[in-house]
């Protein structure tokens, strides 16, 4: 019986490899605004309706057409609590909450039943190495209590599951309202390890 772990991040890379590392065709064009902001120059005025234009969290990963689009990383959870893979697909940015985007999916996800096209995402893009990726609202209310140590192979700064969800999987026999000082879990990238844990990491007390 194949690893399950293996089998997902198999099936992940063949998913994204199929979308994302081959030359991708254009996202559909399903509004009218597309061909308003479409080889229109930019001006100060549309910079400042589409501040993520700037964003240099987002440099050079918008489609050269379509200057809102780009590829998110979607996905249900991390392996750990689903077996739906993770797809690359094409969104369109349509705002911003402090440093989270807020985009529509542009395409229907493959094997994602509970997304669809034209539903509206969240989704984070924190460090260059990463393709963006998407943030639920429960994932996002928990970050700030926990501090997650960035993966050990890939640099992923995030968790695709709640850490109260991750909590419950991994310790089922642990009261829901106790917090674990520190666990870890598999990177939902690249299988890789991070390590959650709810006081900061510089709290260690040192050896001196
Ligand atoms: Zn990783």
């Amino acid at each position: 019986m194949p690893d399950q772990r293996a089998l997902f991040f198999a099936c992940l890379s063949v998913v994204m490899g199929c979308d994302g590392s081959h030359s991708p065709s254009p996202p559909p064009a399903i509004s009218t605004s597309k061909s308003l902001s479409q080889n229109v120059p930019e001006t100060q005025e549309s910079m400042n309706a589409h501040p993520w234009r700037s964003d240099p969290a987002l440099a050079g990963m918008f489609h050269p057409e379509y200057p809102d689009d780009l590829q998110v990383i979607v996905h249900e959870g991390g392996p750990r609590l689903t077996q739906a893979r993770p797809e690359l697909i094409w969104v369109r940015v349509i705002g911003m909450r402090g440093t989270v985007y807020v985009g529509m999916l542009l395409n229907q996800p493959h094997q994602l039943t509970h997304l669809k096209q034209n539903d509206s995402i969240l989704f984070l893009a924190v460090t260059p190495i990463n393709k963006p990726y998407l943030v639920t609202e429960k994932y996002l209310r928990e970050r700030s209590e926990w501090h997650i140590r960035p993966c050990n192979q890939c640099g992923m700064p995030d968790l695709f599951d709640a850490p109260s969800d991750l909590q419950a999987k991994i310790f089922p026999g642990v009261p829901s309202d106790a917090k674990m000082e520190a666990f870890t879990s598999f990177c939902p990238l690249c299988g890789g390890v991070q390590l959650i844990s709810s006081s900061p990491f510089d709290e260690v007390p040192s050896s001196h």
